[in-house]
Formats: structure tokens, sequence, C-alpha cells
């Protein structure tokens, strides 16, 4: 859109020109007391939100779309537009009206972006979610080396990793960042990978991923004039984390976040989760999308945001070594021994407020009040949970997480003494600090008040002065204090004598009102003592942010204790109300659990129906890798696979773990793969996905990997998908060598184990009372001698008649099996089941005769045994 001066007015050239710095972002316009939209902007916005869309002017002849939002609920608005994948420029007026219309009268209050908000940028409390992490990732590559670097600006967390493209995907799959920078033009390469881990993408010029301009960038932010001081970074990791700090400074306009100096991560150090794994186990959200339902929220037991925030960390990113995991574990048992001291120290942390998050929001300038006080009561509790600990031999993870609680005194009497208990959101309102902490403020507040005590009296005064009883002083934004009197008494008033005190200001349908000159005297006072209050407020607010932001870094150390301590004491509360046992880890290659439960599946139940969760046994590494687990569909064969490889994964991210015991050799990789059919919702070529994603754990698995495998192979005919699932099983076997778990319901299979000597077959059990089956979801040694599945889909509601044909066809191709494949071959065609349906036998007893046909015209004399022939006339004859 091309502005022509003449027909355009100096406030829509003011919002073009600006407007066209940001093409891409919905552009929040200040005008007074709203954020207005104007052209597509408002067409987009009013859908989006669905508010109305109005008109204001012309431009070029057309008219002006145009909708707003008011500035005081502004927030929510933009919640829903950043969900809705909108960028929002917000431009705010940089001065008082006032001082623009001193200019003249053509003259436009000056006007700048303050801001871009992004998914990647937020740090308001209600554009967060309080137990999750905000991401924004980089993701750089120089000359065939890559490396992703990742910050919450919300907390000031900054990490970054060397890794291959090929990594991308599972990392992404981990962090579950909220928007992901790239270099331009690497939108093809790298844009699905993005779109699938669900993050926004930002294309950024590629002079931001410079490494040179990055580490410049970087030292400037973290006042060094080397990065070496944290540690030796390699090209393409300085220019991940320089183009996330130019992406910062670009979408915060210089005001740059407290981030903590970069921590390097390696992905050797973490148990590798690809993404399909990650959804396949349900680990922080459910398949259907939410929390709710995931192993996260199952095991949740933190108090506090900060707490929560680690235990997705955790969770998301078990640990492969050995040390690490131990030191997790010690610090859970010493709070499953200390029961008494754990209960007190979680009773503490509830009172424990998001340090990290009001420290990040007043180092970007847009905190509160209620910010400061949330720094008080963070130290506060933290000197708390310190005097509990007392001098309790701790283990080394809880040691550390103590020790940097205490010694904040000076901060913390500071904060004590100026703030009120439950200060306003708002500094502009004033009434934050404390009285007694600043004489100034103090005097200034005792004017304000008196002067309104002062105007009370007056209104005693002038009753008695006028003789109206009903004579009332009140206020208003427009005339400030006036004395207000009903119609009737406008004569009296408006004459001599009272005429010489009382000026008339405003006459309204029922009253008449006026002001004295003591009365506009008292005003003007205090006026200006509450002005003045407010003043000194907002400059020891500053001073107070200051004093804060002086010790950002000690803080946030309160902040990684108090987490700490919360998620050691949630996991022991967990473990000993639901019975879970401390694993045994180390770097065997041993998976041997005995009693173990699936931690979903289990509450699930309990919630449902009450029925109790059967424990099993699982033991692999040893004298076996390989599991072969047959059984009937709904028998528990899925639940058992996934059970233990949550418990693995729940041992190495350093928590107890539900069963009576487990022995864990460190897993390096952890992959779960489903069958085609169950993953249906996502909508794609399941059985290339299904091949795809095998492939994957043929190609990468190594010695060290959990591997579980459920019917893979079932979403292609029958003889296909048994030799897939036979060549994958012999290739983990022979070449990856790694620990299996394999379900699957072709009874084939079985043999396997007789040629492969570390795989060993397991059943689920399952009774069979009066043709119906009964789940036992008991895990024994040994093959399923049948699959059950006419009993299965009988208890589904499949018709009775289609079951009863279905038994025949059964019984028919089985016989044909044990007689060889061209037999069944051609029992097949004899049976017609595959063109037509013939008409089922009808089960209700009409008359003898026609069930006795019915049931003649089921019968394949070739098919039936001498035994079944004779077992049939006595029931031929039952029937006539
Ligand atoms: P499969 O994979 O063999 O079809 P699932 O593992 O999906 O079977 O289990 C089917 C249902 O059986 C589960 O939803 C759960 O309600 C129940 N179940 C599974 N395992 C157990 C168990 N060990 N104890 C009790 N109920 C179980």
């Amino acid at each position: 859109m091309t502005a022509q001066p003449s027909t355009v007015t100096p406030m829509m050239a003011q919002y073009l020109e600006i407007k066209a710095q940001y093409p891409e972002a919905l552009l929040f316009y200040r005008m007074g007391d709203f954020y207005e939209l104007f052209f597509d902007d408002a067409a987009a916005a009013a859908e989006a939100l669905d508010i109305a869309l109005t008109k204001r002017g012309k431009h070029l002849g057309e008219d002006i779309a145009m909708c707003g939002v008011p500035v005081h609920s502004a927030e929510g608005y933009l919640l829903t537009l950043i969900r809705k994948g909108f960028r929002v420029a917000v431009c705010e007026q940089m001065e008082d009206p006032a001082e623009a219309r001193k200019r003249g009268s053509k003259s436009v209050v000056h006007r700048a972006v303050v801001r871009l908000v992004t998914p990647g940028t937020l740090t308001e409390e209600s554009l967060l979610e309080a137990r999750r992490h905000n991401y924004l990732a980089a993701f750089a590559q120089v000359r065939g080396d890559c490396a992703l670097a990742w910050v919450d600006i919300s907390t000031g967390a900054f990490h970054v990793m060397p890794l291959t493209a090929a990594r991308l995907g599972p990392e992404l799959a981990r962090l579950a960042p909220r928007e992901v920078v790239i270099a331009d033009g690497d939108e093809a390469d790298l844009g699905e990978i993005v779109a699938e881990s669900g993050a926004s993408l930002t294309p950024l010029g590629r002079s931001a991923f410079d490494s040179a301009g990055g580490e410049k960038r970087l030292c400037a932010l973290f006042g060094v004039t080397t990065l070496e001081a944290f540690g030796k970074f390699s090209r393409p990791e300085i220019a991940a984390m320089g183009a996330i700090v130019e992406w910062l400074e670009i979408t915060q306009k210089g005001n740059l976040p407290l981030l903590r100096t970069p921590v390097r991560e390696q992905h050797e150090r973490a148990m590798q989760i690809d993404a399909a794994t990650r959804r396949n186990l349900e680990l922080t959200q459910a398949l259907g999308g939410g929390r709710a339902g995931s192993l996260l929220a199952t095991i949740d037991r933190t108090v506090t945001a900060g707490g929560g925030r680690l235990l997705e960390r955790r969770l998301s990113s078990p640990s492969r070594v050995l040390d690490v995991v131990q030191d997790r574990l010690a610090s859970v048992g010493f709070a499953v021994d200390q029961s008494r001291l754990a209960a007190d120290l979680r009773e503490a942390l509830r009172r424990v407020p998001d340090l990290d998050r009001a420290l990040s929001r007043l180092g970007l300038d847009r905190g509160g009040p209620r910010d400061l006080a949330a720094v008080r009561n963070g130290l506060e509790q933290g000197e708390e949970v310190a005097k509990l600990f007392g001098d309790a031999d701790l283990p080394p993870l809880l040691a550390s997480a103590a020790k940097g609680l205490t010694g904040h005194d000076a901060l913390l009497d500071l904060l004590d003494q100026a703030l009120v208990a439950e200060p306003p959101l708002l500094a502009r309102d004033g009434g934050f600090i404390a009285p007694g902490y600043d004489t100034d403020l103090d005097e200034a507040r005792q004017l304000r008040d008196e002067g309104r005590g002062v105007i009370a009296a007056m209104q005693g005064e002038y009753t008695a002065l006028t003789g109206i009883q009903s004579l009332k002083i009140k206020h208003n934004n427009v005339l400030g204090y006036f004395v207000e009197v009903t119609s009737t008494h406008a004569d009296k008033m408006l004459a001599p004598p009272l005429n010489e005190t009382f000026k008339h200001r405003q006459t309204t349908a029922n009253q008449v009102r006026f002001t004295t000159v003591p009365l506009s005297d008292m005003e003007t006072k205090i006026l200006n003592a509450g002005g003045r209050a407010l003043e000194i407020e907002k400059r020891l607010y500053d001073a107070l942010k200051f004093a804060i932001l002086e010790q950002s870094g000690a803080i946030a150390q309160v902040a990684r204790g108090l987490a700490e301590i919360d998620l050691s004491t949630a996991l022991a509360d967990l473990a000993v109300q639901e019975n879970w046992c401390k694993p045994i880890v180390d770097t065997s290659r041993a998976l041997n659990i005995k009693g173990g439960r699936h931690p979903v599946v289990e509450r699930a139940l309990r919630a449902q129906s009450g029925a109790p969760f059967i424990a099993n046994d699982c033991d692999l590494g040893s004298e076996n890798d390989i599991w072969l687990l047959t059984g009937p569909n709904m028998a528990g064969k899925s639940t058992f696979l996934r059970q233990n490889a949550l418990i693995a994964l729940l041992a190495q991210m350093g928590s107890y773990v539900p069963a009576k015991s487990a022995h864990i050799g460190l897993v390096s990789q952890l992959f779960s793969r489903v069958g085609a059919s169950d993953d249906l919702a996502r909508g794609r070529s399941t059985f290339m996905v299904e091949m795809v994603e095998t492939a994957a754990i043929l190609n990468q698995a190594d010695d060290h990997a959990l591997v579980i495998l459920d019917e893979i192979g079932r979403g292609t005919a029958t003889y296909d998908g048994l030799s897939i699932a036979w060549a994958t099983l012999e290739n983990l076997h022979d070449v990856n060598g790694c620990r299996a778990l394999f379900a699957t319901h072709y009874h084939e299979l079985t043999n396997l184990s007789d040629k492969l000597d570390r795989v060993e077959n397991a059943t689920v059990t399952v009774k069979e009372h009066d043709g119906d089956v009964i789940f036992m979801h008991e895990v024994r040694r040994g093959a399923a001698d049948r699959s059950y599945g006419v009993q299965v889909a009988k208890l589904a509601g499949l018709p009775e008649a289609v079951v009863v044909r279905a038994r025949v066809v059964l019984d028919a191709l089985e016989k044909g099996e044990r007689e060889g494949g061209s037999r069944q071959k051609a029992l097949i065609d004899d049976l017609p089941l595959f063109s037509a349906m013939p008409p089922a036998p009808v089960p209700v007893k009409t008359s003898g005769a026609s069930q006795v046909e019915a049931r003649l015209a089921d019968i394949l004399p070739d098919a039936l045994s001498p035994r079944e022939a004779l077992d049939l006339i006595y029931e031929l004859k039952k029937l006539a």
C-alpha cells in the first residue's frame, strides 16, 4: 500500500510507516485506552477474536476497516491471537498527547513499536502455562555442522547442543519449543520437521546466523570479552545462540531478557527417545493431545511451578549417566525415608511463588509490585525450607540445593520493610509500599488522606451554612470535587448570600452542582499530594527492582534449589502413596522387573471400575534379550510392553518405579512402535509410516537400546506382515543385539524361539469359560495356543449370527492348515466368504425344520473329521 501524502492524514501516515516495518505481524496501534487495528489487520483480528469490525474515515477514497481492544484487557486478546498463529507488534504512544498538541494542531503523538509478540517470546503470566517451559529455539548450519540453541526467556534458561540435521526432529520432540528460528532459505529442508514438532517457524536473514556477529552479540549480552569463560563452543553453536539473541533484540526492541550463561548439553548423556516413541508412550501428552492421561499428568505431585517444569524436563530427557541417576534416586530415597520432614517441606513449598518468571518480568521491565512480592515470598520460603533441613545429613543434590537458599537477609529485609503484604497488580496505581518505609511518601500520603478528611468535614459545615440537609460533596473525573443539592434548592443557592460562597458549575435534570474556593484549594492539595505519592512509589519501585536484579543470579539459584527439593519430595510422595520401589540402576544390560505395573492404566482402572491391576514380571538381558509376546487382543500386551519401557524411563529420570523390584541396566535409546492400524488418527499412509519408523529402529538401535514393537506388520496383508515381522525380529536379534519386547498376533512367529537362542516366548493368559474368554492379564512364559479372536469379537457385541459363522469359517481354515496349504485354498474357495455372505444361520427358533436346514446349509462335509461329523449328527437330532 503506498501512502499518498495529499490524501492521508498525519496519523494514518504514521500508522502506514510503522506497519510497513511489520508486514508479517498484526499492528496493535495505541490510541488512548485502546489498541486499534486497521485495514487487513483489522479484518483478520476481528475474525480471530470474534469482535466487531467497524470503519474509521477513508483512505484513498476507501473506507478504513478498523477494530480495537481495550488496553486493560489486551492480554487475553493477545493470547488468542498468538494461539491462532499470529504475531503481534505492540505500538505504544511514546509521549503525553499534551506534548504533541504543544507542537501544533497537526502534530501526531510520537509512537513506536515496543515489542513484537511471538509464541517463543512470551513472559506474561496469563500467556504462559505455569508448569511448562516456553522455549524459543534456533537451528544453525555451518558448512555441514549443525547446532540447536534454545532459551526460555520467561525463566532465563539458555542451552545449546551440537547435533546432526537428522537429530533435529527428535530434539524438537523432546523440547517441544513454541517457535524455531532458522536461516532464510532453509524452509524447504527444515519447514516440515519444525511443523511436525508443532512449533511456529521464524525464518531470519542469514546474517543473523553469522558466527562472528553472533559472538559479538553474546559477549555484549553477558558483558564478557570472550565466550570461552562459558566453555568452548563450535561455530554452529555460536551461530545458533547468536541467532537467538538477534531475534530477541528484534522482538524485545533491544530490551534484552535476563539470560543465564549458556549451558552446553550433550545428547549422549540423555536417553535417546524419538518423536514417535514419545507420542506412543504418551510421556507428556496423551494421544488425544492434552496433558490429561499422559504419564506426566499421572506422576506430577509437585507443588511449585518451577518443580512442575523441572519434572517435565527430567521426564522428557531421562539421563544415561549413572552418577546423575544415582544422585537423583538418592534424593528421592532421602525424602522417602524422612517422610515427616518431606511432608513439612512440601507444606512450605506450597507457598513458593514462581520466582523464575517474576525475575524475568522484572528484568524485561514488564513486572509489577506483585513480582517484587513474589521475590520476597520466594526468598522467605527458601529460608523456611533451609530451616526445616536443619543440620540433616543430605545427599549431594539436596545438599547443593539447600546451600543456595540462605544468605539473602539484606535483600529480604529490604523487601520485607518496603512492601505491603499483598500488593496490587500495577505499579502505576501505587499503594504497594508499606507505611513507615519512606518518610516523604508517608507525608504525601498523609496530606492526601487528611485532605479527604477535611473535605468530609466541609460537607457538615456547608449543610449547617445552607440549612440543606441533603447537601453532599461528591467527586467525579470531570468536575473533581463539587457540592451537590437537588434542584428544589437551586433558587436558594443561586441567590445572595449563598451565591457568594457557592459558584455554580453544572445543572443536571435533578441536581445543581457548585464549587467553592476552599473546596478547589483542598482538591489541588489532594491531587498534588496524591501525584507526589505515586511518583515516590514509582521511584521506590525502580530502586527495589534494581536491588533485586543485582542479585538475580543468587535468586535464580534459590529458584533452582526449591524446584529440585520440590521434585524430590514430590516423587517421594508418589512412591510412598503408590507403593513404588527404588530401582537398582547400573551399567549392565538387565531389564529385570518383578511385579511391574503401568501407572497410567492402573490409575484409570482404579478410577473407572476399581478393578485391580495385575502386576507382571519381565526379564531381559540375562538369558534372553527378546520376549515375543502373543495373546488375544485386549489381553494386555500393549500395556505390558509400555509399562516396561516406562519403568526404565522413570528409573533413569531418577524416580522410583511402579514395581516390587526393578534392576535396570542403563538404556541408551528407547524405541516404541505400534502397528499401523493403531495409528490411524495421524491420517497418513499408515503402513508406509510404520515401515519408515521400523527402519529407523533397525538402523539405529545399539546393544543398550530398549525396543518395544507392538503388532508390527499389521498394516499389510497377512503374509507380507508376517514376513516383515519375522525379518525384523531376526534383525533385532542378530544385528542390533538390543533388548526388545515384541507383541504380535502372528502365532507362526513363536517357532522362531527355537531358532534364535535369545528369543523367548511369552503370552498373556486368558481363560475360556462357556465359549467366552476371560482376560487374566497375566504374562507367563510360553506361546499362546490360539488367538481367541472370535470370542473377543463376541465380547465386543458382534451379532450372534456373525459370531457363529466366523467360528465355522475359522474351524474350516484351521483344519485346512493342518492338511496343507493347497487344501486351505480349496476350502476358501468352497466358503463363499469373500464374495458374498450367505444368509447367516437363524438363531431364533422358528420351527425345527428350518433350523435344521440352516445348520445343514452351513456344513462343509469335506471339512469334517469323522468325530465332528458324529457330533454334528447329535446336534442336528437335538434341533429336530
Ligand atoms: P492388547 O494390546 O493385548 O490388545 P491392551 O494392553 O490394550 O491389550 O489392554 C487392554 C485393556 O486391558 C487395557 O485397557 C486395560 O484396561 C486392561 N489391562 C491390560 N493389562 C492389564 C493388567 N495387567 N491388569 C489389569 N488390567 C489390564
